[in-house]
């Protein structure tokens, strides 16, 4: 019979709910026995113990993406396996399970390369890639999953494996979630862009109102190197909410360009549609830097979202978004929209699990507080279903119902065989669990 090994706890260990805690505060795991791996031997005893007791297994890495508590059972944390190794010569990085987007910025940046990160640099890598993985380069170079080289992963039987030599298995845990097995770490490509032109144009939308507007008209014109994305923000009046922004009904366009393009020109070119914003930050600045450009809060917080990716943005449906979702909305709603196209519609070199390519736009909601907001979502979202082609993954922070599940996929079908085949048992506990069934 295996051992745990690895920093362990139980529920009456001191820092047991620091550890079993993630940043988001929902319904955190209780699990009876946490393992901290340190290495991918302690990933794959934790698993063998799991099977050997028949009891359910999760992973958390920073808890972005948390969706189900498991209660019992092992949790396996991966924020210490956490090694990063950069191959210049190859523009590749070798990442551990639990390493950030922002330590993975840090160790490729000397090299003048950067990775298909996110807009927060705290949320963790492999899971991010697992889902799909939606970059600030991602019109340029597409989806961080299509840029993976070998996976190396404990599959629920407790057998290390190298994904990349089981052509199923590699196809399925690029794009399809945490249902395959528990990954202790991955190559993924780098990208020789030591700068990017990016940041946020601020404006009240009571004095512009049609700040939404002038967004789309930009982004259909622009190039790929362009990757943008507006958030509709109500700021509360209070500190540490900086002045200019206390109590308003804010967009924010966020704007991110890699050198290829002339990026002040393109940025010129919307602000002067617009006018002077109440906040500027755009510039050029180092890659390590690009976490500023969204500027999103990296403390823990309670929060649910839904979404829709879609094939247009309707000028009608944009008019709509605001007052369902402003200021007297019956919670704290986030409105985000981020646009698509470019490669991300590119088919990968390697087939993979990612679906909805032809989407152009990617609309989510997300509600702030431990309430069930979910007819508010639903509300937000409903006259945009007509332009719906399916949904994102990694943007589900929330349940998800399997007919919502399969619509994230283009086969669905495959993933819920190869989820059977692997994990015949269903040990392990996705934060998106597909379970083949209606
Ligand atoms: C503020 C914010 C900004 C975001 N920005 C982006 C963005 O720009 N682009 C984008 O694509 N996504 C973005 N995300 C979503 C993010 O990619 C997902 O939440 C993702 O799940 C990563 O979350 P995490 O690193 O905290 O992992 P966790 O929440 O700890 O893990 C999520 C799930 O992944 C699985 N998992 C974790 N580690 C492993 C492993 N080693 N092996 C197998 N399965 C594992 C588990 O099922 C787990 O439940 C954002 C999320 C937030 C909260």
């Amino acid at each position: 019979m295996n051992d745990l090994t690895g920093m362990h706890w139980t529920e009456d260990t001191p820092g047991y709910d620091e550890e079993r805690r993630g940043y988001q505060r929902l319904d955190p795991h209780r699990p009876t026995h946490i393992v901290g791996a340190t290495t991918r031997d302690d990933v794959q005893r934790a698993v063998r113990y799991a099977r050997e007791h028949r009891l359910p297994l999760a992973v958390k890495a920073t808890g972005h993406g948390h969706v189900w508590p498991l209660d019992g059972g092992v949790l396996i944390t991966t924020s210490r396996l956490d090694r990063v190794t950069i191959d210049p010569e190859r523009k590749t990085a070798w990442i551990e399970a639990g390493a950030t987007w922002q330590q993975v910025i840090d160790a490729a940046a000397p090299h003048g390369l950067a990775p298909l990160s996110g807009s927060l640099p705290g949320v963790t890598a492999v899971p991010y890639i697992l889902g799909g993985g939606l970059s600030l380069m991602a019109r340029r170079y597409g989806f961080a999953a299509d840029h993976v080289r070998r996976i190396e992963v404990v599959t629920p039987d407790g057998e290390l494996r190298n994904a990349e030599d089981d052509p199923d298995l590699f196809w399925a845990l690029r794009g399809g979630g945490g249902n395959f097995g528990v990954v202790t770490a991955m190559e993924i490509d780098l990208f020789p862009v030591p700068t990017l032109y990016g940041g946020s144009l601020y404006y009240d939308l009571a004095a512009t109102p049609d700040a939404l507007q002038a967004w789309h008209d930009w982004a259909q014109t622009v190039p790929d190197a362009v990757t943008s994305a507006v958030g509709l923000i109500p700021f509360p009046d209070i500190e540490p909410v900086p002045a200019r922004l206390r109590g308003k009904y804010i967009a924010q366009l966020q704007v991110s360009i890699t050198p290829d393009a002339d990026g002040p020109a393109l940025v010129t070119a919307l602000r002067d549609s617009l006018g002077e914003p109440l906040i500027d930050t755009v510039k050029q600045r180092p890659f390590t830097e690009t976490g500023e450009i969204f500027d999103e809060p990296a403390h823990p917080a309670a929060y649910r979202s839904r979404n829709l990716l879609l094939s247009e943005l309707d000028k009608q449906a944009l008019t709509t978004i605001p007052n369902l979702a402003g200021p007297t909305a019956k919670a704290m709603c986030i409105v985000g929209i981020r646009h698509l196209g470019g490669a991300l519609s590119n088919k990968p070199a390697i087939d993979n699990a990612v679906g909805n390519r032809d989407a152009q736009y990617l609309l989510s909601v997300l509600t702030t507080g431990g309430n069930d907001t979910s007819d508010l979502h639903r509300a937000i979202l409903e006259p945009w279903t007509q332009y719906a082609v399916g949904r994102s993954l990694n943007f589900s922070f929330g349940p998800l119902t399997q007919a919502e599940l399969r619509e994230t996929y283009d086969d669905y079908n495959r993933l819920a065989r190869l989820r059977t085949h692997y994990d015949p048992t269903n040990l392990l506990q996705p934060n998106h669990p597909i379970t083949g069934r209606q």
